[in-house]
C-alpha cells in the first residue's frame, strides 16, 4: 500500500493554514519527497519524518516555493551528531543540474556530502527506474524546465503530480487512469492567472485523464474564500479531495 502525505498545501505566500509545497510518498521502505518549499523540513517532523528519511527528492520546477528547503535538507544531512549515511537521489527537470551546481558553488562546503552518496539527475524521455518504482515525466505549461510526474508502483497503483502549471495535454497524458491525480489549484475560477489552474480547469484535466481520485493542492490564500470543490465539481464527477496540511491518503 502506498501512502501520500500533503506536507504543505499552500504556495509561496506565507499562510498559517497552508505551508509551502511538499508531498511525501511512502512505498514499502522507499520514501519520495516531491518538492521542498520553505519550512518543509519542519513539517516533515510533524509526521515523524527527518532529513535522514527521504531516499529520493523529486522537483517539479525551480521556483523558490518548491525548492527553498533543498539547501537546508543537505545542510542538515551533514549534522555531526547524526550525519546521513544512506544514498540520496535528487531529480528535476531540464536545468536542474545547472541549478544544483550553482548551489554547490554558493554553499560548498556546507552542502557537499562527506558521509553519504549523492546523485543528481535530470529526467529524460525514458522513465526513471528507482528500485521497483517507475517515474515518468513530461514538460508542463508553467516556466521553462517545469515537469509533471507519473509514478507507478510495483503493485500496479499509480499517482500523477502536476507541480505548478496551466491546462496542458501532457498532464492529461501523465494522469491517464491513475489512482490519484494531484493537481495544483492556485486560484478560484473568478481569478484565473496565466500559468496556473483554476478548480474547473483542474476538473477538466481530471475528467479527461479518467483518474480515480483528484487531490487539489497549491492553494493561494484567496482560495479559502471560495467553494473550490464545488467549482471543480462543474467539470469532474469523481472523488475530489481538497488538500490540507498533513492530510494522508492511502492508495
Ligand atoms: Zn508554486
Ligand atoms: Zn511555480
Amino acid at each position: 500500500m502506498e501512502e501520500l502525505i500533503v506536507l504543505g498545501s499552500g504556495t509561496g505566500i506565507p499562510s498559517l493554514r497552508r505551508a509551502s509545497p511538499g508531498i511525501m510518498i511512502t512505498s514499502g521502505s522507499t520514501q519520495l519527497l516531491i518538492d521542498s518549499g520553505p519550512g518543509i523540513l519542519r513539517k516533515m517532523l510533524e509526521v515523524g519524518i527527518t532529513y535522514q528519511d527521504p531516499d529520493l527528492l523529486l522537483y517539479t520546477h525551480l521556483h523558490p516555493d518548491h525548492t527553498a528547503d533543498l539547501v537546508p535538507i543537505l545542510f542538515a544531512c551533514k549534522y555531526g551528531d547524526f550525519p546521513r549515511e544512506k544514498d540520496l537521489l535528487c531529480v528535476g527537470g531540464p536545468g536542474f543540474k545547472f541549478f544544483f551546481e550553482e548551489l554547490e558553488k554558493l554553499y560548498a562546503p556546507w552542502i557537499k556530502p562527506p558521509s553519504y552518496p549523492l546523485t543528481v539527475k535530470e529526467v529524460h524521455k525514458e522513465p526513471l527506474l528507482y528500485r521497483d518504482i517507475q517515474i515518468f515525466s513530461k514538460p508542463v505549461a508553467h516556466i521553462s524546465g517545469s515537469v509533471g510526474y507519473r509514478i507507478e508502483f510495483k503493485n500496479g497503483k499509480s499517482i500523477a503530480i502536476s507541480g505548478d502549471m496551466d491546462y496542458c495535454q501532457n498532464m492529461i497524458d501523465l494522469g491517464i487512469e491513475v489512482d490519484l491525480l494531484v493537481l495544483e489549484c492556485s486560484f478560484p475560477d473568478e481569478r484565473k492567472v496565466e500559468g496556473h489552474l483554476t478548480p474547473s480547469l483542474a476538473g477538466r484535466i481530471a475528467f479527461e485523464s479518467r483518474c480515480k481520485k483528484l487531490l487539489l493542492t497549491h492553494l493561494y490564500p484567496v482560495c479559502d474564500q471560495f467553494d473550490i470543490v464545488h467549482q471543480c465539481r462543474q467539470t469532474y464527477e469523481g472523488e475530489i479531495v481538497l488538500g490540507e496540511d498533513l492530510l494522508k491518503i492511502r492508495i
